[in-house]
């Protein structure tokens, strides 16, 4: 276009765009002190079979800022993932949680408990991925079958067979793999049996209309299924009532989680909710 136009390159200022620009570069900038002064933190979620037991937590990452308050992963995690920040956040969220799982270990109503942490697709093409994560554990002391790795379906557009060759490294050592967000992604149903899962999570989006909407409960159903057939177990999120709670049970899927059992938790709520349950 430039060419077209004689080729004088002309910029056109438009000040919404450079607010823009400024206001992300502040964020970026406000990124890297958070991590520098450790403005992270973990909420965990439960995850509750119908036999009414917890069985395991979700941990999911939130920003303490010092003006904006707490910030949810929504609101940062697609920044830190375009700037590469992602890598040092996920390696002080997966450090964190095997700190939780060693510190757990030792007490019973939560040493039982599996602990799932979301990891992009950036952390797992890492070279040193794995080798990280095993140092993580070592360093810890966490026990690796307690640690479970929720994967998006997206991560396997490109370069799969690295993933898949992580994962078997990762999987002798006991470390579970959850497939999050299932159904909404890239879905091309060969890798499910190349990669060594244990778990589909059905994707809240399907839950929240599943009374209503035969199509989701179709989806649903078929999800259930589907993993029934592979050997996986299932878990759905976004669990909100008991109606969908009792349908899902109906459907095969025993696992839940969602805000009908509880909201993700800071630390100490959710140390509190794990000694109800236990009592
Ligand atoms: P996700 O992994 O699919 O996590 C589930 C999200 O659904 C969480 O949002 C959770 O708070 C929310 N949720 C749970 N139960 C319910 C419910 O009953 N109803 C509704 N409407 N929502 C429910 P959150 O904590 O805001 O996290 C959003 C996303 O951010 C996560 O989706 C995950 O993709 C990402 N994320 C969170 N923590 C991390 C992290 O440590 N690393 C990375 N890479 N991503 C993370
Ligand atoms: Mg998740
Ligand atoms: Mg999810
Ligand atoms: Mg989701």
């Amino acid at each position: 276009k430039a060419k077209a136009e004689g080729g004088a390159s002309i910029h056109f200022f438009d000040p919404k765009m450079e607010e823009a620009v400024i206001k992300r570069a502040k964020i970026e900038a406000d990124l890297r002190q958070g991590l520098i002064k450790k403005q992270f933190l973990l909420h965990y979620q439960p995850q509750i079979f119908s036999n009414g037991r917890m069985t395991g937590v979700e941990a999911l990452v939130r920003w303490q800022h010092p003006v904006r308050g707490l910030v949810p992963p929504s609101d940062f995690i697609p920044l830190a993932e375009e700037t590469g920040l992602i890598l040092q956040l996920g390696n002080w969220v997966l450090e964190a949680a095997c700190k939780q799982l060693a510190e757990w270990a030792t007490r019973p109503e939560l040493a039982d408990l599996t602990v799932a942490v979301n990891v992009s697709v950036q952390q797992f093409h890492q070279p040193e991925f794995v080798d990280h994560i095993q140092e993580v554990i070592r360093v810890t002391g966490a026990n690796p079958e307690r640690l479970k790795l929720e994967l998006t379906e997206s991560m396997l557009a490109e370069n799969v067979q690295d993933i898949i060759k992580k994962m078997f490294a990762l999987k002798a050592d006991g470390i579970g793999f959850s497939l999050d967000d299932f159904g909404t992604g890239y879905s091309s149903l060969s890798y499910l049996k190349q990669l060594p899962l244990d778990q589909l999570k059905i994707d809240q989006s399907f839950v929240r209309d599943v009374l209503t909407d035969p199509s989701d409960a179709t989806i649903a159903k078929t999800i259930v299924n589907l993993a029934q057939s592979l050997g996986l177990s299932v878990i759905a999120e976004g669990v909100e009532t008991e109606a969908q709670r009792n349908f899902l049970e109906t459907s095969g899927c025993h696992s839940c989680q969602g805000y009908f059992f509880s909201r993700p938790l800071p630390i100490e709520e959710f140390e509190e909710y794990a000694r109800r349950c236990w009592s």
